[in-house]
């Protein structure tokens, strides 16, 4: 049996994974392949926290600019009634 045909984890000539071994899926390429699936599935799960976080971010503000607008146009409605108000009464007084 060629060693190279078995699959990892199934070697003919170690019963434990070996170092640099192709059959135990420890060779340099597997432990680079390893490495590599490892370190993309760490970026993606860095990606999906990121965009989490901007989402979090943008609903976030998103909510600051739903309520700040109400906030200043009360601000105004309160303002120009005031001005009506001061108006209403320097007309009465007349
Ligand atoms: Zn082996």
């Amino acid at each position: 049996m060629e060693p190279e045909e078995t699959e990892a984890g199934k070697c003919s000539r170690h019963r434990r994974p070996a170092k640099n071994c192709r059959a135990c899926g420890t060779s340099a390429r597997a432990q680079q392949q390893a490495a590599e699936a490892a370190r993309r599935r760490a970026a993606q799960q860095a990606e999906r926290d990121q965009f989490e976080e901007l989402r979090r971010e943008g609903a976030m503000r998103r909510a600051k600019a739903d309520a700040n607008p109400d906030g200043i146009q009360s601000a105004q409605q309160i303002a120009r009634a005031a001005i009506r108000e001061s108006l209403k009464r320097r007309e009465s007084n007349k």
